[in-house]
């Protein structure tokens, strides 16, 4: 039988309104992750009382259905009452080896925080989470995981009509910076304090004896965000929507509405329809995650000073820090995709220099690297494939030579390095939106094919050649857009 705690609920009474899922008639299960259900240390039961307990149908037993309350900044401007407005926490369950993870739903009715949505989620986006979401996890990237998509048999009109979906996302929590915006605005100090206290002690415990708590948050959360950013950089990931109630606390990624891979690399790519400003493009991304973490700042800034004045400066500080906190983590992760095992201190220029060098060059992201690894025996010519000038690459590539002679790997041991970091298989754009609408059509193939695919990323399939290139010339440029 399920064990449900409800922590959330017991400790941060205020931040939250029960709430019933709406219920569907004739609910279908069309995606079931078995293996993390199993992980999750879940009750075994068939497929059709999954689907009815997953949409709603049926309730699940032991849970405590919620929406959260929260605030958020919205490409830049401040709305002090967002909320789970098509989403239901349903309580949390402890894994076997004892970590703590939230249950919730998304797409499951109309909430108190609905505003003028409708609190639905058409199937298409419900599964472009679940893929995405599983690609990630996949890659090493902490994020939020995907338990089920539950087709409803009802429609949702999306400029078009859709039919609508149920998702079960898995998270270590749905805290983020927002909540703690709308404690600070509503609430006030004891209220961020008690957040705080329950943050830290779920996600960063071992910082519960430090002299500041929220002090102690601020830092964990923006050690957790750097990396995290870092990590989404280097396999040309682009969130799309990086307000600060899509940032969790716990440094998952959380949202996968507008994200998209890279297919060429570009610094100032965007997808998202509405981020006309670029304000999260792909190179931008680093910035606006600072910018996010000032709002967090902004909003613990009264607790941090009554535990001690002089901690206004400590927390400045560590916001300073956070462009030589990000750049530590962004080229850890670069030196394992160009098979540097030692440290340089020419390797973050060098680094930059390859993205400079790739700036219009139409070169896939991903595609690249594995070009890189597969130069390192064939030569240049397999990197100048990669490139719409040739010879764009050479300069750069003789220097990463020069720089790989102090290295000890062989050539070979270098490139299976390489391609166990650099993936080989991502949720390419024209592919997923294929699978998409297929999946929506009610042909699931081409999406349990993509998503097997990118499960196993770094390991070469034969007869599955089309997944390893972009869109082919011709194809309009990839859009994508906010509403799961
Ligand atoms: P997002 O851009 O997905 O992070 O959503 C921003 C806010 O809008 C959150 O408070 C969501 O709960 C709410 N929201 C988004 N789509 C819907 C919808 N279809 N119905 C109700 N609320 C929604
Ligand atoms: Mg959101």
């Amino acid at each position: 039988m399920f064990q449900f705690d409800h922590s959330l609920a017991r400790e941060l009474e205020g931040f939250y309104v029960p709430v019933q899922a709406a219920k569907p008639r004739v609910p279908r299960m069309v995606a079931w992750n078995a293996p993390l259900a199993e992980a999750l240390g879940l009750p075994q039961a068939d497929e059709t009382q999954w689907a009815a307990w997953l949409s709603g149908a049926e309730e699940v037993p032991g849970s405590q259905p919620i929406a959260l309350t929260y605030a958020g900044h919205q490409f830049g401007h401040f709305n002090p009452q967002l909320g789970d407005g098509r989403a239901l926490l349903l309580g949390e369950v402890i894994a076997p080896g004892g970590a703590r993870f939230d249950l919730q739903f998304k797409g499951s009715g109309p909430t108190p925080f609905s505003r003028q949505g409708d609190g639905k989620s058409a199937l298409g986006p419900a599964l472009r989470e679940y893929l995405m979401s599983e690609a990630m996890a996949a890659l090493g990237v902490p994020t939020t995981r995907s338990l089920a998509v539950v087709a409803t048999g009802e429609g949702v009109w999306r400029d078009t009509p859709h039919p609508a979906g149920v998702l079960t996302r898995v998270a270590a929590s749905h805290l983020r910076v927002g909540s703690f915006e709308w404690a600070a605005a509503h609430k006030g100090r004891q209220a961020v304090e008690r957040l705080a206290d329950y943050a830290l002690a779920r996600h960063f415990p071992d910082r519960m004896e430090a002299r500041n708590r929220p002090l102690a948050l601020l830092e964990a959360v923006t050690e957790a965000q750097a990396a995290l950013v870092a990590q989404w950089l280097s396999i040309g990931f682009v969130h799309g929507v990086m307000n600060t109630d899509n940032v969790t606390i716990s440094g998952e990624t959380i949202d996968y509405g507008p994200c998209a891979f890279l297919d060429a690399y570009a610094h100032d790519q965007v997808f998202s329809s509405i981020d006309r400003g670029g304000r999260y493009a792909y190179g931008n991304q680093p910035v606006v995650c600072r910018w996010n973490l000032y709002q967090l700042a902004s909003a613990l800034i009264e607790a941090i000073v009554a535990v001690d004045e002089g901690d206004n400066e400590a927390a400045r500080q560590l916001l300073d820090g956070f462009g030589t906190r990000f750049e530590g983590h962004w080229i850890a992760a670069m030196r394992r995709k160009l098979g540097l095992t030692r440290t340089d201190d020419g390797d973050v220029a060098l680094a930059q220099a390859l993205f400079q060098a790739l700036e219009g060059q139409g070169a896939d992201f991903t595609r690249l690297f594995r070009a890189l690894a597969a130069s390192l025996s064939e030569g240049y010519g397999a990197v100048a494939a990669e490139v719409t000038d040739p010879a764009a690459l050479q300069h750069w590539w003789d220097q990463w030579q020069a720089r790989l002679a102090s290295e000890p790997l062989d050539p070979d041991e270098r490139a299976a390095r390489m391609n166990a970091v650099n993936p080989l298989y991502i949720a390419r754009n024209h592919l997923t939106d294929a699978a998409l609408a297929e999946a929506e059509a009610g042909n699931m193939a081409p999406f349990e094919e993509l998503l097997a695919l990118v499960r196993q990323p770094f390991t070469r399939r034969a007869g599955m050649e089309r997944y390893e290139h972009g869109a082919p010339d011709g194809a309009p440029a990839h859009v994508t857009y906010c509403g799961t």
